[in-house]
């Protein structure tokens, strides 16, 4: 049920990660605050298709 999914910073829209889930956990797109090398701070990143 694992599916790879790719973070992209809510801030400036770089995508900075590649993770995976679990579908049936977490249906819903998933955010996480990450570390943004782009802007050198830590933003909000959601989860893109
Ligand atoms: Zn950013």
């Amino acid at each position: 049920m694992r599916v790879v999914i790719t973070l992209e910073c809510t801030s400036c829209g770089a995508r900075n990660y590649i993770s995976n889930k679990n579908k049936k956990n977490s249906p819903d797109r998933i955010e996480k605050k990450k570390y943004c090398p782009v802007e050198r701070k830590v933003t909000l990143h959601r989860e893109v298709k």
